[in-house]
C-alpha cells in the first residue's frame, strides 16, 4: 500500500508521533503538506572533486575514506574525523554531538561529506558537514552531498528536538520515494501544461537537477493551482444559470427621468458603460459584470441608473457596500435620486435599532422598498426580497469571492454588477473575474485636476498644518488619516482620537475639526460625516474608515499620517477621497521616521508622488510587493496561491482558463474526473475578509 496523501505525516516511513507532532510547527500535518512544503533555498553540492583539488569558501562535497578522529579538548571541545584520499586530508570538525559522532564512524567507512569548504591552521576543514556513509548498495540515493540539496525553514523547538533541516530533507526524500502521486490532470490537459508529471514536478522542487528545474515545477503546480481555482470559480456559476433574470425593458422611463435631472453631463465612458449593462439587462440570461474604473470616474452613477432600470423591469435591486459610512453615503445619493421618482430607498446595515430592521425586510419581502443599500448585513438570511432584479456589489475588492455569488444565491436568477476602482494587473483581474465580463470607465468627469502628491518628513509637519490652514481659508476642507496599528488593537483609534484633541487645542486651532472611527455610533459617523460634507467642519481626523468610497467634492487635502505603512493600494484609494471637483486638491504623506524607511517603503511613496495613474501604481505594487501582499490582510477577499506568481505567470493565468471552459464544456459537472472535482471543491475562493465598519 502507497501512504495516502491526505492520511497523516505519521503513516510515512521515519515519522512517529513525536516527529509528527513536530512537524505541526511549521504546518505539516499530512503527506501532501509534506510533499509541498517548500524549501526556501537551496545549497549547490554538485562540486566534487579530490580533497586537494576543491575551491575554498564555496560549497562542494569530497567522497574519501576515514583515516582517524580524535577528540581534541581545550578551550573548545571539538570531535575532528580525518579523511584522506590520494590528494590530501580534510577535517571534519564539530563542536557538538560528540558522543553519538564517536560511534558513527569507523576507520576505512566510505563517506561523502558536503559543505563550505574552510582553511584552519593551515588545514583543509568543513565545520558541521553533512555526512553520508556510502556503500555500494547505498550509491545513487545520496540525500545531502553531490547534488543540490533543499534547505527547509525549522522552528527553534524542531532544532531542540534535533529535527533538522537535514532530518526533514531526509523524510522528504524517503516520502517522494514511497509515496505515489496520482496525476489530477485529465490527459489532454497533462500533455498540454508542460511535460512534466505532477510527480516529477513535486521531486523537483525540492531535488533540482538542472538549472531551470525549479522554475519548470513551480510552474506545473502553479498551473494546477490556477486551473483549480477557475474550476472552483465557475462551478459558482451553476446557481445562475439554470435561472433566468428578469427582462429589463431597453429603455427604461425612471433611468431616463432620473438622467434628464443631473446637474452634469455623463461621460462619454459612463454613457458607454451604460449602454453596455442596458444590453445585459434586457436578456434573461443573468449578467456577470465588472465595472472597473479608477477613483472619482462616476461609477456610483452608473449604479444608480442600472438599479433604476431593474425597477423599470418590475423588480427590485440591492448595492452591498463594504463599510457603514459608505453604505450611509450611496443610500442619500441613491435616494436623492429615485426619491423624487416616487421610488422607496432603504439602508440596512448590522447596526440598525431593531424596530427599523423589521420594518425594512418587510419591505423587502414585500415589494414595497424598491431599492436597498447596505452592508453585508444584505446576506444575512433573514433578507428576503420580493424580486431581486440587480444585485451591485461596490468595492468588490473589500469582500470575497464568495460573499458576491452569496449575493446572488439567496434569489438566484439576478444580475450581477461588481464595481472596483482598485485598478488590478491583467493576470489578476482575468483570475480572479474569470468569470466576469469587464466594462472600464477609463475616463474622469471634466474639469478635475490631477493631485498634487509629495511625502514629507515628520518633521516638515508644522508645514503641512499651516498648508493646510492655508487651503481652508480658501475654502478647502480636509481630511487627516491614521493608519491601524497591528497588535495594539484598537491603536489607530487612539492615536486618531489623541491627535484630534492635540490638533483642536494646538496647531489647528481655531479650525472646526471633527472626529471619525469605526467604533463611533452608527448615528454619530452619520453626523460627523454630514457635517463634514455639508461644510460645518474644516477637517475630518480619521481612522483608515474613509479609505474607500467616500465622495465629499469639497474636500482639497488628503494628509496620510505614517504613510509608510500603508500599501500603494490604499495610499490610491485614500488620495482618491479628494480631487472630487473643480478645485486643485493635495495629497500630503508623511513618513515617520523619514530616515528609517525600508527600501520599499521609499519606493511606494516615491510612486505615490510619481504617478496619480492607478494602474500604473497597480502594476508598480504587483512588482515591488508581489501579489500576496498587495491586498494584505487590510484589503483581502482575495485568494493566497503558493505557487503562481500573479507578475509572472499571465501567460498560465490565460492557459489555465481555457482548459478551465473547455473541460467544464466536455463534462460540466466533473463527473468524469472525480480525483478533480475533489480537489476543486476543497479550493479555498477567499483569504480573510474584512467586516463591515
Ligand atoms: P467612484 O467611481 O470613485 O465611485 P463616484 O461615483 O463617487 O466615483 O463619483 C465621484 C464624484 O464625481 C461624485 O461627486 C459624482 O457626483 C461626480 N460625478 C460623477 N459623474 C460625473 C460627471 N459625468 N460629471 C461631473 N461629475 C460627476
Ligand atoms: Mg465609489
Amino acid at each position: 500500500m502507497f501512504p495516502e496523501l491526505d492520511a497523516p505525516v505519521s503513516t510515512l516511513r521515519g515519522v512517529g508521533a513525536k516527529r509528527e507532532e513536530l512537524l505541526c510547527d511549521v504546518g505539516i500535518s499530512t503527506v501532501a503538506d509534506l510533499l509541498l512544503f517548500l524549501p526556501y533555498r537551496y545549497v549547490d553540492r554538485t562540486r566534487q572533486a579530490p580533497i586537494a583539488a576543491l575551491p575554498e569558501g564555496e560549497e562542494v562535497t569530497a567522497v574519501a575514506p576515514v583515516r582517524g578522529a580524535n577528540v581534541a579538548t581545550g578551550r573548545r571541545p571539538r570531535f575532528v574525523l580525518v579523511l584522506e584520499d590520494e590528494s590530501g586530508t580534510l577535517e571534519c570538525v564539530w563542536f557538538s554531538g560528540h558522543r553519538y559522532l564517536r560511534r558513527a564512524f569507523s576507520t576505512g567507512d566510505l563517506l561523502a561529506v558536503g559543505g563550505r569548504l574552510t582553511r584552519y591552521g593551515g588545514k583543509r576543514q568543513m565545520v558541521h558537514p553533512d555526512v553520508e556513509v556510502i556503500s555500494d548498495s547505498e550509491e545513487g540515493t545520496r540525500v545531502h552531498t553531490g547534488r543540490v540539496i533543499p534547505v527547509y525553514s525549522t522552528t527553534a523547538r524542531m532544532k531542540a528536538e534535533r529535527l533538522t533541516s537535514r532530518g526533514l530533507r531526509r523524510i522528504i526524500h524517503q516520502a517522494l520515494e514511497d509515496v505515489r502521486l496520482p496525476e489530477p490532470l485529465p490527459d489532454p490537459i497533462g500533455a498540454r501544461s508542460g511535460a512534466l508529471s505532477l510527480g516529477e514536478a513535486v521531486r523537483m522542487l525540492h531535488f533540482p537537477v538542472q538549472r531551470g528545474d525549479v522554475e519548470a515545477a513551480r510552474r506545473r503546480l502553479a498551473f494546477d493551482e490556477l486551473l483549480y481555482f477557475q474550476l472552483r470559480l465557475r462551478s459558482l456559476q451553476d446557481v445562475r444559470n439554470n435561472k433566468p433574470a428578469p427582462v429589463m425593458p431597453p429603455r427604461g422611463l425612471l433611468t431616463g427621468k432620473m438622467l434628464a435631472t443631473l446637474s452634469f453631463e455623463p461621460t462619454g465612458a459612463q454613457r458607454r458603460a451604460l449602454t453596455e449593462i442596458g444590453e445585459d439587462l434586457t436578456r434573461a440570461r443573468p449578467m456577470r459584470r465588472l465595472l472597473q474604473g479608477d477613483v472619482g470616474s462616476g461609477k456610483t452613477l452608473v449604479a444608480t441608473a442600472a438599479m433604476l432600470s431593474a425597477v423599470d423591469g418590475g423588480a427590485q435591486a440591492a448595492m452591498m457596500a463594504p463599510t457603514e459610512i459608505l453604505a450611509e453615503q450611496h443610500a442619500r445619493t441613491i435616494g436623492a435620486l429615485a426619491a423624487p421618482l416616487g421610488l422607496v430607498v432603504a439602508r440596512l446595515t448590522g447596526r440598525q435599532p431593531q424596530r427599523e430592521r423589521s420594518e425594512i425586510l418587510q419591505g423587502l419581502a414585500w415589494g414595497r422598498v424598491h431599492l436597498v443599500v447596505g452592508t453585508h448585513a444584505l446576506l444575512q438570511e433573514s433578507v428576503v426580497f420580493s424580486r431581486l432584479g440587480l444585485a451591485v456589489v461596490d468595492e468588490q475588492h473589500r469582500f470575497g469571492v464568495l460573499q458576491r455569488a452569496a449575493l446572488l444565491e439567496k434569489e438566484g436568477g439576478a444580475h450581477l454588477l461588481v464595481m472596483t476602482a482598485t485598478p488590478i494587473p491583467r493576470s489578476l483581474a482575468l483570475t480572479l473575474y474569470g468569470d466576469l465580463e469587464v466594462t472600464v470607465l477609463d475616463e474622469l468627469p471634466p474639469g478635475r485636476q490631477p493631485v498634487k502628491t509629495g511625502w514629507r518628513a515628520a518633521a516638515d509637519r508644522e508645514k503641512a498644518y499651516r498648508f493646510l490652514r492655508e487651503q481652508v481659508s480658501a475654502g478647502g476642507r480636509a481630511y487627516i488619516v491614521f493608519p491601524a496599528i497591528e497588535d495594539a488593537g484598537a491603536g489607530d483609534v487612539r492615536a486618531a482620537a489623541a491627535a484630534f484633541e492635540e490638533l483642536r487645542d494646538g496647531a489647528l486651532s481655531g479650525l472646526r475639526l471633527g472626529l471619525l472611527h469605526g467604533r463611533l455610533a452608527p448615528a454619530e459617523k452619520d453626523a460627523v460625516m454630514a457635517a463634514f460634507r455639508n461644510g460645518s467642519l474644516d477637517v475630518l481626523v480619521s481612522t483608515t474608515v474613509i479609505e474607500v468610497g467616500v465622495d465629499v467634492p469639497g474636500a482639497t487635502v488628503m494628509m496620510v499620517e505614517n504613510a509608510e505603512r500603508f500599501g500603494l493600494a490604499q495610499l490610491h484609494q485614500l488620495r482618491g477621497r479628494v480631487g472630487r471637483g473643480a478645485a486643485g486638491s493635495y495629497c500630503i504623506l508623511i513618513a515617520d521616521p523619514a530616515d528609517g524607511l525600508s527600501p520599499d517603503a521609499r519606493e511606494r511613496l516615491d510612486a505615490m508622488a510619481a504617478t496619480g495613474d492607478g494602474f500604473e501604481i497597480a502594476e508598480m505594487d504587483l512588482r515591488i510587493r508581489g501579489p500576496g501582499q498587495i491586498f494584505g490582510t487590510r484589503q483581502a477577499g482575495y485568494p493566497e496561491f503558493r505557487f503562481a506568481d500573479l507578475a509572472r505567470d499571465l501567460d498560465l493565468v490565460r492557459s489555465s482558463r481555457k482548459e478551465a471552459a473547455e473541460l467544464l464544456d466536455r463534462d460540466p459537472n466533473l463527473d468524469r474526473h472525480d480525483a478533480l472535482r475533489k480537489r476543486v471543491e476543497s479550493v479555498n475562493l477567499e483569504g480573510k475578509t474584512t467586516r463591515a465598519g
